[in-house]
């Protein structure tokens, strides 16, 4: 079996199976969580909602993404997915 591919997590800074994080990328220009296309910038965050504050706190996703990210970004995507 090939293992799978690792990623980091942009709020612990864990390295994770890729299964297991949501990916968030920029995709035309807007910020989509876990987009079917495998195109544009993109980072990942565990399931995990304190992996999100600290990103957040952080402002790591505007540093992994190149793009600026509002409250209301935020709120958008506990919304969509962390629910
Ligand atoms: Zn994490």
């Amino acid at each position: 079996m090939r293992p799978e591919p690792q990623r980091t997590c942009i709020g612990c800074r864990q390295v994770k199976p890729r299964s297991s994080l949501h990916r968030l990328a920029v995709i035309d220009g807007k910020l989509v969580a876990d987009p079917a296309r495998v195109t544009g910038r993109s980072a990942y965050l565990c399931r995990d909602p304190a992996c999100w504050a600290l990103a957040e706190k952080r402002r790591a996703l505007d540093r992994a993404l190149e793009l600026h990210t509002s409250t209301q970004d935020w709120e958008r995507l506990r919304q969509g997915i962390l629910i």
